[in-house]
């Protein structure tokens, strides 16, 4: 029988936010979205006294007085860089694995051999938390849909101690169905989960149960597929070779809106910068690029309008330069003069691996590289983002996001590293 673990970081934001801040342990600690929006993270404490998920900031505010939350804007650079942690950990314990999002992880343990795997499963636990502090739950099952049902429910039950193996305990499947609401199940999103409740499909379990030419009829060979996943037959492989991504973006929505050119124009600059970094990490090209810019369509009272422009490269090219340069002259065609922008982004297309890209038939030679971009993205990894740019920023920056509450960027800026102090 196969056997997969998902390993999945507990409020993961929330314990990120916690790592470097020791007085944020005992107090209920939430994350916001871009532009300190709402509620897109809790810590179980946040959870318990009601503040519910998506929870704009300016309706919980009696409740973050009152219980003292600590609420975080979103600081990607600290998650993105513990996740990397995490992951690298788990990909060293187990023989395959496959990171499945920010902070899910499937590992393959069909090879493993050891004597009993809930020990193992809790050692790997203990050593992820204590390596890089951020604590798990793991579940284990025949198949990764049942993992993830196991992963569910160990993180609820206190007696689990953080790890339940359907695969050696089959007896549990059952029940651990009929614990499992059916919007719970992986893979059933919010319309299905509906259409099955009214059909008086409400757990794991009656799915599992329903026939499978009703299921195929009502829901697809997708729905068909985890059916059979939760009856233990593997339809999803370990992923460990993610596709090459074939588009990258960079966008985001504006603090405040903008009316002037050379602040769109500034942001655009950045988001630039940032995407050509994205690609350049894949080891990646860009064959085209589009650039879009749009007013806030929330508020009825402004002007709407929307406008996006492309090109594509005679060179596939991940060169800052060339793609800022070119983004520039995308805005400048597409400029209206007039309008309250709220959000603009790039998105370079069409990527493929560096050094397949093919050469025009006028191409001499492939334009070469001349070790900027590296030393631009040496230096940006070791100081941190934004420690050095293109000579294109400018001076107020309206457009930036608000974040009013960031945490330090604890593990990738010197100048934000944690103090030890001897009392
Ligand atoms: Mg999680």
């Amino acid at each position: 029988m196969a056997t997969f673990a998902l390993v999945d970081c507990n409020n993961f934001y929330a314990s990120c936010e916690r790592l470097f801040r020791p007085n944020l342990k005992t107090r209920p600690v939430v994350v916001l979205s871009n532009n300190d929006g709402c509620v897109i993270a809790r810590s179980q404490e946040a959870k318990a006294i009601g503040i519910g998920m998506g929870a704009p900031l300016f309706k919980i505010r009696d409740v973050v007085e009152e219980h003292g939350v600590a609420v975080c804007s979103s600081n990607y650079a600290l998650y993105g860089d513990i996740s990397e942690r995490v992951m690298t950990l788990l990909g060293s314990n187990a023989p395959n694995h496959e990171v499945y999002s920010i902070d899910e992880c499937f590992l393959d343990l069909d090879n493993l051999g050891v004597p009993d795997l809930s020990d193992w499963c809790r050692n790997l636990r203990q050593k992820t938390y204590k390596w890089t502090g951020i604590p798990v739950s793991i579940g284990v099952g025949p198949t990764k849909t049942l993992a993830k049902l196991a992963n569910r429910l160990a993180k609820r039950s206190i007696k689990s101690g953080g790890v339940i193996d359907l695969v050696h305990h089959p007896e549990w499947i059952e029940p651990a169905l009929r614990k499992t609401p059916i919007g719970d199940v992986w893979g059933v999103g919010r319309r299905w989960s509906q259409m099955l409740e009214e059909r008086g499909i409400t757990t794991a379990h009656d799915f599992a149960h329903a026939e499978d030419g009703w299921i195929r009829k009502k829901m697809g060979v997708v729905g068909l597929r985890t059916a059979h996943e939760l009856r233990g037959y593997v339809c999803h492989a370990l992923d460990d070779q993610p596709q090459p991504k074939q588009t990258t973006c960079c966008s985001r929505s504006f603090g405040e809106t903008v009316r002037d050119k050379d602040q769109v124009h500034d942001a655009l600059m950045s988001f630039a910068e940032r995407a050509a970094e994205k690609v350049r990490r894949a080891d990646q090209v860009a064959g085209a690029m589009q650039v879009f810019i749009r007013t806030d369509p929330f508020n009825p009272n402004a002007a709407q309008k929307s406008l996006s422009g492309s090109v594509s490269f005679d060179h596939p090219t991940n060169d800052a330069r060339a793609i800022a340069g070119a983004a520039t002259r995308i805005l400048n065609r597409i400029w209206r003069e007039g309008f309250a922008w709220k959000k603009a982004g790039v998105l370079l297309l069409d990527l493929a691996a560096n050094g397949t890209a093919p050469l025009s038939l006028f191409d001499a030679v492939a334009p070469k590289d001349d070790g900027l971009m590296n030393a631009m993205d040496t230096i940006n990894q070791r100081y941190g983002r934004g420690s050095i740019r293109l000579g294109l920023a400018g001076k107020d920056q309206n457009w930036r996001m608000r974040r009013e509450n960031l945490s330090p960027s604890f593990t990738t800026k010197w100048a934000d590293l944690a103090c030890a102090r001897m009392v």
